[in-house]
Order: structure tokens, then C-alpha cells, then sequence
């Protein structure tokens, strides 16, 4: 059945994140031959709305206002139920992001629709869409058969494949004036914290340290060999709880959940809560002096050895490439 879709295109400074076209994607499979919109929110983000529909978007929808420079659940979800209310769409896809697992919740409330959320597929099956997702902290996965009613999903980034861009593909970027009433929350000022390199939840390549590591210069080698790779650095809560370093590198249950084509794994044992933020990963590298670590389980490939040995083996190897 061919269905209106909508999805919502995320800006971080300045530029759209890859979820952006990884919804569309998605949105492509769900609209099931029917048309895909693109929601832009925010302040001055119209010159985006191009690069959208070279990824597959065939019409862009922006909503801008000063009071949406910054992300607030009370702003974007008023911004974003007057486009609901104008293009009435059967489906509709955002990322399974810090902005996605906040606004989807409230708008599915709003219109008094389920959510599917976390989805790592999307496929048409027998005449019905099904979402696959995974549970119990990705020791199994679910399929959601949608069956009636509006098609409303998050997707996890890095699942599903965006379109390849087509520069050539040229669609309608129109503005809609949106009335945004006083926000009860105002955001007044965003400290970042300095963080270096590629950003760890977007990342092809993730050099993960755990409590093996033993201490903050521990992890030199590992943004060395990051470095070398073009990758990111993300750490166990071991690792953070010992302070070795900062949370925002944590993966798992409680922290990032990441996607990467190769993950390498150094120090780290495989808990259950830690699996659950990179099973899932393409390719996965453990490195681990214990050969009975429960991360072995999950690799692809396993190293028995110390890590300060094999690491920069590693660097030094890739290097030459
Ligand atoms: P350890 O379990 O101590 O493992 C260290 C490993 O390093 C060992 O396997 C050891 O053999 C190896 N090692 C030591 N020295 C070397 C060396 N020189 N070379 C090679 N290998 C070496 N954890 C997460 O990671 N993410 C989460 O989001 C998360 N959420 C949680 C939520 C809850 C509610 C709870 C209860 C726990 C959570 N945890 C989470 C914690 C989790 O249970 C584990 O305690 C944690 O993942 C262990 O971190 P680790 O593997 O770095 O440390």
C-alpha cells in the first residue's frame, strides 16, 4: 500500500548527521512506492533541504524560527505537528538518537499512535511492513508486523543503508510558517565539552577500552591506532567508572549504542550490559589476555594477548597501508 511518509532531517552544527538519510532510506522501504517528505527544523537550515533529495527525499519541508535554533521537545514538537497536520502522512521515521528517543515518544502521544522503536530493519513481507528490532538487550531481536494505523518507527543508526547520493536529483524545498508558542524550556547557552576527533556514535570504526587498560594514558595506544583508522575512541563503564576516562565515551545498555563496521574491543571483558551497545557491530576485534573472556563470544575475531603489546602491533601494521 503506497503511503505518505515523513522523516526529520537532524542538523549538528551546521550539517545534517547521517541518521538524516539513513530515515530516508528507510522511509523509501515504508512508503512502499508512495512519497517521501523530509522534515527540516531549526534556525537558517533551508540550504539543506538539497542534499535530502539527492538522498532520496522527493519533497523537503523546512520549519524555521529563532525559537528553534536549538533542540526542545516543546518547540520541535510544535513545529513538527503543524507539519503533520498540513501533509496528514501515513508513516512516519526518525533516528533512534538522543532527539529521536525524545520527540518520537511524545508525538506517538500526541497523535495517539504506537511507536516501534530501535528498529535495525525495515521490510516489506506478505503484503504487511516489518520492522525488526532488538530485545532483551540484543541477545534476541523482534519483528513488529505492522498490520493498521500510522507506521511511526525510530531507526538505530548505521543499520540501514542510505541511498547513494544522486547530485543530479532536484525536488521542492518549501517553508512553512509554524506558530511557536513561548517555550517553557529556553536554552540559554550549550557548553561542549572539547571532544576530539570523529564523532564515537556515528563512527565506521570504534577502538573500545575497557578496565584493562588500567589507566587514562592507557589509552594512548588506542587513539593512536583510532587515529591510524580514522576512527573513534568509546570505552566499557568499567573504564569510565575507574576513571580512566570521560562518560561520554561509554558504550552499552547504559551508555552509546554503536554500529560500527569494526569495533576492536581492548581490555574489555563482555558483560552483558556492554554487548548490548556493539553486538552488533559489522566486524568485531577482541583483544584480551583472559581466553576464556565472554567477549570472545562475540568476536569475529579474538587475540589472546596484552593489549599494550598487540595495539601497537596493530598501529604499526596499519600504518604501512
Ligand atoms: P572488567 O570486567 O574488569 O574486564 C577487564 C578485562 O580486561 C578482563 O577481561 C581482563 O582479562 C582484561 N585485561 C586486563 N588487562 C589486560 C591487558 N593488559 N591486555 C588485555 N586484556 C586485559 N558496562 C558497560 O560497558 N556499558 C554499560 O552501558 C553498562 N551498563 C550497566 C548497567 C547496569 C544496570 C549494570 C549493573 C552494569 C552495567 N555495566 C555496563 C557494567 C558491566 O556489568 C561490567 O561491569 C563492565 O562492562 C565491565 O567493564 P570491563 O569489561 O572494562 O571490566
Amino acid at each position: 500500500m503506497a503511503r505518505k511518509v515523513l522523516t526529520l532531517g537532524e542538523v549538528r552544527d551546521g550539517a545534517l548527521r547521517n541518521v538524516s538519510f539513513e530515515t530516508i532510506g528507510a522511509a523509501k522501504i515504508a512508503a512502499e512506492g508512495g512519497e517521501v517528505v523530509s522534515v527540516l527544523i531549526g534556525n537558517d537550515v533551508k540550504s539543506l533541504g538539497a542534499e535530502l533529495i539527492q538522498y532520496g527525499a522527493d519533497r523537503v519541508v523546512v520549519v524555521e524560527d529563532e525559537k528553534l535554533v536549538q533542540y526542545t521537545p516543546d518547540g520541535y514538537s510544535q513545529a513538527l505537528m503543524t507539519v503533520i497536520d498540513g501533509e496528514k502522512p501515513e508513516g512516519l521515521i526518525f533516528g533512534h538518537t538522543a532527539l529521536g528517543k525524545d520527540l518520537a515518544p511524545k508525538i506517538a502521544s500526541k497523535l495517539q499512535s504506537g511507536l516501534i522503536s530501535d528498529a535495525t530493519s525495515v521490510e516489506e513481507a506478505g503484503g504487511n511492513l516489518v520492522f525488526t528490532r532488538p530485545i532483551y538487550s540484543g541477545k534476541a531481536f523482534e519483528k513488529k508486523i505492522v498490520t493498521d494505523g500510522l507506521v511511526f518507527a525510530t531507526i538505530r543508526p548505521n543499520n540501514i543503508a542510505p541511498l547513494a547520493k544522486d547530485e543530479s536529483r532536484s525536488g521542492e524545498v518549501s517553508s512553512l510558517q509554524a506558530d511557536i508558542k513561548d517555550l517553557r524550556t529556553v536554552i540559554k547557552e550549550v557548553v561542549r565539552k572539547a571532544s576530539e576527533g570523529v564523532d564515537l556514535s556515528e563512527a565506521k570504526v570504534v577502538i573500545a577500552g575497557g578496565r584493562g587498560v588500567k589507566s587514562e594514558d592507557g589509552f594512548e595506544p588506542l587513539k593512536e591506532l583510532a587515529s591510524v583508522l580514522g576512527g573513534a575512541v568509546g570505552a566499557s563503564r568499567g573504564a569510565c567508572d575507574a576513571e580512566y576516562c570521560d562518560y561520554s565515551l561509554q558504550i552499552g545498555q547504559t551508555g552509546k549504542v554503536v554500529t560500527p563496521d569494526l569495533y576492536i574491543a581492548c581490555g574489555i571483558s563482555g558483560a552483558i550490559q556492554h554487548l548490548a551497545g556493539m553486538s552488533n557491530s559489522k566486524v568485531i576485534v577482541a583483544i584480551n589476555k583472559d581466553p576464556e573472556a565472554n567477549i570472545f563470544k562475540v568476536a569475529d575475531y579474538g587475540i589472546v594477548g596484552d593489549l599494550f603489546e598487540v595495539v601497537p602491533m596493530l598501529t604499526e601494521e596499519f600504518r604501512k597501508l
